[in-house]
């Protein structure tokens, strides 16, 4: 796997895939809620987000969901080291979702819907291999979907996520749910701080989306401090913090 970041396609035709993916292949969510819902979740995922970036969920009685990669088990990429057997356990018993991204990260809009696929079987083989139950919930690598796997999947899993950022409220997609960015430096803190003050100005399905947490994070990472921050703002207009596969219960059993 390769350690460089990967940037998707640009341009015309990759804005044209993705609007074709957002406009196709919707799958309704009802979201009626009294008070905010927000799920905190972590991409490929590094091990400072299962350890520095749990720590501060667990701090407050809450959880998250880990979107792992099997291909990432053990690697070191340039959101440094990855997660280990350890960090799956250990989330695990501390209450997390362990959800599925895919083994080797591929971006869905350059495969083929049926590599893709695969790909998807391949990881669900890990969570077996791995002792974990099967995952729940789906997250695109880089956002990127297409009608056809959007269709595929939300047959399997009850929630599948991109990276549009955005509160999820009304009638929201669930084979394509919005997340906002736990990035970005000051400016990216401000972004995530206004959305929680969005979700409970009118109460709706808050998901966040970071990768690394570290004192010098990557482009997509961030610090702890800028975590805690968002922690806090959570915190303080009294939401409810569940895992994807919790909130999405929450929210189909209707109870607000
Ligand atoms: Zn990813």
């Amino acid at each position: 796997m390769s350690e460089a970041a990967y940037i998707p396609a640009s341009g015309l035709s990759g804005k044209l895939q993705r609007l074709s993916a957002r406009t196709f292949a919707r799958a309704p969510l009802r979201i009626k809620l009294a008070r905010p819902l927000v799920s905190f979740t972590f991409d490929d995922f590094p091990r400072s987000a299962a350890t520095t970036g749990a720590a501060l969920l667990e701090a407050r009685g809450w959880a998250g969901t880990y979107f792992a990669a099997g291909g990432f088990k053990d690697q070191t990429t340039h959101h440094g080291a990855m997660f280990d057997i350890e960090d799956l356990n250990r989330l695990t018993a501390n209450g997390h979702e362990i959800a599925c991204h895919s083994f080797s990260h591929l971006d869905a809009s350059s495969s083929r819907d049926s590599r893709f696929l695969e790909d998807v079987e391949r990881n669900a083989e890990f969570f077996t291999d791995a002792g974990l139950d099967a995952a729940q919930t789906f997250a695109f690598p880089y956002g990127e979907a297409t009608a056809g796997l959007k269709r595929a999947l939300i047959k399997r899993y009850g929630a599948l996520r991109g990276v549009r950022p955005g509160v999820n409220r009304g009638t929201a997609d669930r084979a394509l749910l919005k997340a906002v960015p736990l990035d970005g430096g000051l400016a990216g803190l401000q972004r995530a701080v206004d959305a929680v003050r969005d979700a409970a100005r009118e109460p709706g399905w808050l998901i966040f989306y970071g990768h690394d947490v570290q004192d010098l994070p990557t482009t997509w990472g961030c610090t702890p401090e800028f975590l805690a921050a968002v922690v806090e703002a959570v915190e303080a207009v009294n939401a409810d913090v569940l895992p994807m596969n919790q909130a999405l219960a929450r929210i189909e059993g209707g109870a607000a």
